[in-house]
Protein backbone atom coordinates (compact mmCIF):
# COMPACT_ATOMS: atom_id res chain seq x y z
CA UNK A 1 0.00 0.00 0.00
CA UNK A 2 1.36 3.19 -1.23
CA UNK A 3 0.60 5.77 1.86
CA UNK A 4 2.09 9.69 0.58
CA UNK A 5 4.69 10.17 3.88
CA UNK A 6 3.78 13.42 5.98
CA UNK A 7 6.09 15.39 7.87
CA UNK A 8 4.59 17.45 10.30
CA UNK A 9 5.96 20.46 12.14
CA UNK A 10 4.46 21.55 15.64
CA UNK A 11 5.59 25.19 16.80
CA UNK A 12 4.28 24.30 20.36
CA UNK A 13 3.96 27.63 22.20
CA UNK A 14 6.99 29.31 20.31
CA UNK A 15 6.41 32.23 17.94
CA UNK A 16 4.98 35.27 17.40
CA UNK A 17 3.31 36.12 14.48
CA UNK A 18 6.71 38.01 12.79
CA UNK A 19 8.79 35.01 13.92
CA UNK A 20 5.88 32.35 12.74
CA UNK A 21 5.36 34.59 9.21
CA UNK A 22 9.55 34.11 8.84
CA UNK A 23 9.47 30.58 9.43
CA UNK A 24 6.45 29.82 7.56
CA UNK A 25 7.71 31.69 4.35
CA UNK A 26 10.73 29.11 4.91
CA UNK A 27 9.21 26.43 4.99
CA UNK A 28 6.45 27.08 1.82
CA UNK A 29 10.29 27.97 0.16
CA UNK A 30 11.85 24.44 0.95
CA UNK A 31 8.14 22.58 0.42
CA UNK A 32 7.78 23.65 -3.23
CA UNK A 33 7.45 21.28 -5.71
CA UNK A 34 7.10 18.61 -3.40
CA UNK A 35 4.57 16.35 -4.92
CA UNK A 36 5.08 12.60 -3.46
CA UNK A 37 5.18 13.68 -0.19
CA UNK A 38 2.82 16.33 1.99
CA UNK A 39 4.05 18.84 4.84
CA UNK A 40 2.41 20.16 7.52
CA UNK A 41 3.01 23.18 10.40
CA UNK A 42 0.97 23.38 13.59
CA UNK A 43 1.89 27.81 14.30
CA UNK A 44 0.31 28.41 17.30
CA UNK A 45 -3.78 29.80 17.70
CA UNK A 46 -2.83 33.49 17.44
CA UNK A 47 -0.57 32.67 14.12
CA UNK A 48 -2.49 30.46 12.02
CA UNK A 49 -4.02 33.27 9.90
CA UNK A 50 -0.94 35.55 9.44
CA UNK A 51 0.55 32.15 8.28
CA UNK A 52 -1.99 30.95 5.87
CA UNK A 53 -1.89 34.23 4.00
CA UNK A 54 2.37 33.99 3.92
CA UNK A 55 2.49 29.78 2.60
CA UNK A 56 -0.84 30.79 0.36
CA UNK A 57 0.10 29.15 -3.02
CA UNK A 58 2.19 26.40 -1.41
CA UNK A 59 1.37 23.25 -0.85
CA UNK A 60 2.45 23.22 3.07
CA UNK A 61 -0.74 22.35 4.96
CA UNK A 62 -1.68 24.05 8.57
CA UNK A 63 -3.21 22.41 11.59
CA UNK A 64 -4.20 23.64 15.12
CA UNK A 65 -2.21 22.49 17.96
CA UNK A 66 -6.11 21.34 19.33
CA UNK A 67 -9.34 21.20 18.69
CA UNK A 68 -12.77 21.28 20.81
CA UNK A 69 -15.54 18.69 19.86
CA UNK A 70 -18.12 21.92 20.51
CA UNK A 71 -19.07 23.82 17.77
CA UNK A 72 -19.03 26.75 19.83
CA UNK A 73 -20.04 28.47 23.20
CA UNK A 74 -19.20 28.84 26.92
CA UNK A 75 -15.70 27.01 26.46
CA UNK A 76 -13.22 29.55 27.59
CA UNK A 77 -9.46 28.84 26.40
CA UNK A 78 -10.34 26.04 23.54
CA UNK A 79 -11.00 26.67 19.97
CA UNK A 80 -14.14 25.52 17.76
CA UNK A 81 -13.59 23.00 14.61
CA UNK A 82 -14.98 25.85 12.44
CA UNK A 83 -12.71 28.36 13.50
CA UNK A 84 -9.67 26.22 12.49
CA UNK A 85 -11.00 26.00 8.97
CA UNK A 86 -11.98 29.57 9.05
CA UNK A 87 -7.86 30.30 9.44
CA UNK A 88 -7.54 28.33 7.07
CA UNK A 89 -6.61 24.82 8.94
CA UNK A 90 -6.96 21.33 7.22
CA UNK A 91 -5.95 19.63 10.05
CA UNK A 92 -5.74 18.93 13.84
CA UNK A 93 -3.51 17.98 16.36
CA UNK A 94 -5.26 15.53 19.03
CA UNK A 95 -4.03 13.76 22.63
CA UNK A 96 -0.43 15.47 22.50
CA UNK A 97 1.45 14.00 25.25
CA UNK A 98 1.59 17.24 26.78
CA UNK A 99 -1.52 18.18 26.37
CA UNK A 100 -2.29 14.30 27.76
CA UNK A 101 0.38 14.68 30.63
CA UNK A 102 0.71 18.71 31.62
CA UNK A 103 -3.03 19.47 30.91
CA UNK A 104 -4.66 16.16 31.74
CA UNK A 105 -6.39 15.60 29.17
CA UNK A 106 -8.04 12.12 28.93
CA UNK A 107 -8.87 9.43 26.24
CA UNK A 108 -12.55 9.77 26.41
CA UNK A 109 -11.79 13.78 25.77
CA UNK A 110 -9.43 12.64 22.84
CA UNK A 111 -12.20 10.79 21.46
CA UNK A 112 -14.51 13.55 21.28
CA UNK A 113 -12.32 15.70 20.36
CA UNK A 114 -11.57 13.25 17.25
CA UNK A 115 -14.97 12.77 16.55
CA UNK A 116 -15.74 16.36 16.68
CA UNK A 117 -12.61 17.25 14.11
CA UNK A 118 -13.67 14.63 11.79
CA UNK A 119 -17.60 15.97 11.94
CA UNK A 120 -16.17 19.32 11.18
CA UNK A 121 -14.03 17.61 7.90
CA UNK A 122 -10.53 18.45 9.91
CA UNK A 123 -8.18 15.73 9.52
CA UNK A 124 -7.18 14.45 13.16
CA UNK A 125 -3.62 13.97 13.76
CA UNK A 126 -4.26 11.32 16.88
CA UNK A 127 -1.33 11.04 19.30
CA UNK A 128 -0.22 7.88 21.28
CA UNK A 129 2.69 6.87 23.17
CA UNK A 130 3.85 5.36 26.57
CA UNK A 131 5.68 6.71 29.12
CA UNK A 132 8.98 5.64 30.17
CA UNK A 133 7.54 3.82 33.13
CA UNK A 134 4.99 2.31 31.09
CA UNK A 135 7.79 0.87 28.58
CA UNK A 136 10.12 -0.38 31.80
CA UNK A 137 6.68 -1.99 32.95
CA UNK A 138 6.05 -3.52 29.60
CA UNK A 139 2.75 -1.95 29.38
CA UNK A 140 3.73 -0.43 26.16
CA UNK A 141 1.63 -2.33 23.55
CA UNK A 142 -1.44 -2.46 26.43
CA UNK A 143 -1.40 1.31 26.79
CA UNK A 144 -1.07 1.85 22.66
CA UNK A 145 -4.15 -0.28 22.12
CA UNK A 146 -6.21 1.40 24.90
CA UNK A 147 -5.09 4.71 23.39
CA UNK A 148 -5.98 3.63 19.72
CA UNK A 149 -9.56 1.64 20.90
CA UNK A 150 -10.43 4.86 22.94
CA UNK A 151 -9.44 7.29 20.74
CA UNK A 152 -11.58 5.88 18.34
CA UNK A 153 -13.94 4.25 19.82
CA UNK A 154 -17.32 4.67 17.77
CA UNK A 155 -15.74 6.56 15.09
CA UNK A 156 -16.66 5.46 11.90
CA UNK A 157 -13.69 6.24 8.71
CA UNK A 158 -14.91 6.69 5.41
CA UNK A 159 -11.71 8.61 4.35
CA UNK A 160 -8.74 6.64 5.53
CA UNK A 161 -6.37 8.93 4.04
CA UNK A 162 -8.13 11.88 6.33
CA UNK A 163 -7.31 10.02 9.49
CA UNK A 164 -3.50 10.68 11.01
CA UNK A 165 -2.18 8.47 14.11
CA UNK A 166 0.76 9.58 15.57
CA UNK A 167 2.90 7.38 18.04
CA UNK A 168 5.01 9.47 20.16
CA UNK A 169 6.74 7.44 22.57
CA UNK A 170 6.49 10.23 25.86
CA UNK A 171 9.68 9.50 27.01
CA UNK A 172 11.63 10.54 23.18
CA UNK A 173 9.61 13.73 23.40
CA UNK A 174 11.79 17.00 23.12
CA UNK A 175 14.28 14.62 25.34
CA UNK A 176 16.94 14.41 22.72
CA UNK A 177 16.32 10.35 22.63
CA UNK A 178 14.74 8.69 19.81
CA UNK A 179 13.13 5.64 19.58
CA UNK A 180 15.09 3.12 17.61
CA UNK A 181 13.87 2.09 13.91
CA UNK A 182 13.29 -1.22 15.43
CA UNK A 183 11.55 0.10 18.38
CA UNK A 184 9.19 2.26 15.81
CA UNK A 185 8.82 0.10 13.09
CA UNK A 186 7.50 -2.71 15.96
CA UNK A 187 5.34 0.03 17.52
CA UNK A 188 3.58 1.02 14.37
CA UNK A 189 3.20 -2.45 12.79
CA UNK A 190 1.13 -3.63 16.23
CA UNK A 191 -0.81 -0.36 15.77
CA UNK A 192 -1.46 -0.99 12.71
CA UNK A 193 -2.62 -4.68 13.26
CA UNK A 194 -5.19 -2.24 15.69
CA UNK A 195 -6.22 -0.56 13.45
CA UNK A 196 -7.15 -3.46 10.94
CA UNK A 197 -9.57 -4.98 14.23
CA UNK A 198 -11.05 -1.50 14.38
CA UNK A 199 -11.71 -0.94 11.10
CA UNK A 200 -10.86 -3.73 8.48
CA UNK A 201 -7.26 -4.44 6.66
CA UNK A 202 -7.81 -1.93 3.92
CA UNK A 203 -8.43 0.60 5.77
CA UNK A 204 -5.74 0.30 8.29
CA UNK A 205 -3.02 0.01 5.16
CA UNK A 206 -4.18 3.48 4.56
CA UNK A 207 -4.40 5.11 7.74
CA UNK A 208 -1.32 7.13 7.97
CA UNK A 209 1.30 6.21 11.08
CA UNK A 210 3.39 9.25 12.37
CA UNK A 211 6.72 8.91 14.14
CA UNK A 212 7.59 11.60 16.92
CA UNK A 213 9.68 12.01 19.71
CA UNK A 214 13.52 14.11 18.70
CA UNK A 215 13.15 13.68 15.03
CA UNK A 216 15.68 15.34 13.74
CA UNK A 217 18.00 15.60 10.52
CA UNK A 218 20.54 12.89 11.33
CA UNK A 219 17.54 10.45 12.15
CA UNK A 220 14.74 11.05 9.58
CA UNK A 221 16.17 9.24 6.99
CA UNK A 222 16.50 5.68 8.85
CA UNK A 223 13.05 6.03 10.22
CA UNK A 224 11.51 7.39 7.21
CA UNK A 225 13.06 4.00 5.88
CA UNK A 226 10.60 1.91 8.24
CA UNK A 227 7.80 0.09 6.55
CA UNK A 228 4.54 1.53 8.94
CA UNK A 229 6.35 4.58 9.72
CA UNK A 230 4.41 6.96 6.76
CA UNK A 231 5.99 10.72 8.31
CA UNK A 232 6.61 12.34 11.08
CA UNK A 233 5.37 14.98 13.79
CA UNK A 234 8.58 16.68 14.64
CA UNK A 235 8.77 19.41 17.51
CA UNK A 236 12.34 20.94 18.12
CA UNK A 237 13.71 20.76 14.85
CA UNK A 238 10.11 22.17 12.95
CA UNK A 239 11.70 25.83 14.78
CA UNK A 240 14.48 26.27 12.45
CA UNK A 241 14.18 26.53 9.05
CA UNK A 242 17.41 24.94 8.33
CA UNK A 243 16.53 21.18 10.22
CA UNK A 244 13.05 21.24 9.19
CA UNK A 245 14.31 22.08 5.37
CA UNK A 246 16.34 18.53 6.07
CA UNK A 247 13.82 16.39 7.26
CA UNK A 248 11.01 17.75 4.81
CA UNK A 249 13.86 16.50 2.28
CA UNK A 250 14.01 12.72 3.90
CA UNK A 251 14.93 10.25 1.50
C1 LIG B 1 6.26 16.88 19.34
O1 LIG B 1 6.11 18.04 19.64
O2 LIG B 1 5.29 16.21 19.00
C2 LIG B 1 7.61 16.30 19.41
C3 LIG B 1 7.79 15.08 19.01
O3 LIG B 1 8.62 17.11 19.88
P1 LIG B 1 10.22 16.86 19.67
O4 LIG B 1 10.42 16.60 18.20
O5 LIG B 1 10.85 18.12 20.13
O6 LIG B 1 10.59 15.67 20.49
Amino acid sequence: MQRTPLIAGNWKMHTTIAEAKELAKAVAAAAQGLTDRQVMIAPPFTAIAAVAETVKGSPVLLAGQNVCWEEKGAFTGEIAPAMLLDAGCTMAIIGHSERRHIFGETDTMVNKRTEGAMKAGLTPILCIGETLAQREANQTFAVLERQTREGLAGIAIAEPTRVVVAYEPVWAIGTGKTATTEQAQEVHAFVRGVLAELYEKNVASQIRILYGGSVNSDNVDALMAQSDVDGALVGGAALKAESFTRIIRFQ
